[in-house]
């Protein structure tokens, strides 16, 4: 698998300059949903579709479900960046630190 590059930018240099890579699964079934560039530190409580990567599930849609139709998330617009990320449900995931 090729190795994943972190992305560099604004959004990162604001929230420390340093990320970490996550596997986004489904608290219920387990599936997986995402791989995920989590920029600073803090909990998760939204993923920016910026730092969505290798989805297993689409993104493109207001909703955010895995791929046995659980709902994880909702699309908003970040007002403060205007940028589009989806709020997740409090417990919808199971994140893991995985290498990039
Ligand atoms: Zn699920």
């Amino acid at each position: 698998m090729a190795k994943i590059i972190f992305k560099k930018d604004k959004y990162k240099k604001v929230r420390g300059g340093y990320s970490r890579l996550l596997q986004i699964s489904c608290q219920k079934c387990s599936k997986q949903i995402c791989k995920y560039q989590k920029d600073g530190p803090g909990n998760l409580r939204r993923m920016y579709i910026d730092r969505i990567l290798e989805n297993k599930v689409p993104i493109i849609d207001k909703n955010l479900n895995c791929s046995e139709g659980h709902l994880i998330g909702i699309k908003i617009i970040y007002e403060k960046e205007n940028r589009p990320a989806f709020r997740l449900f409090v417990d919808s995931v199971i994140k893991k630190i995985i290498k990039a």
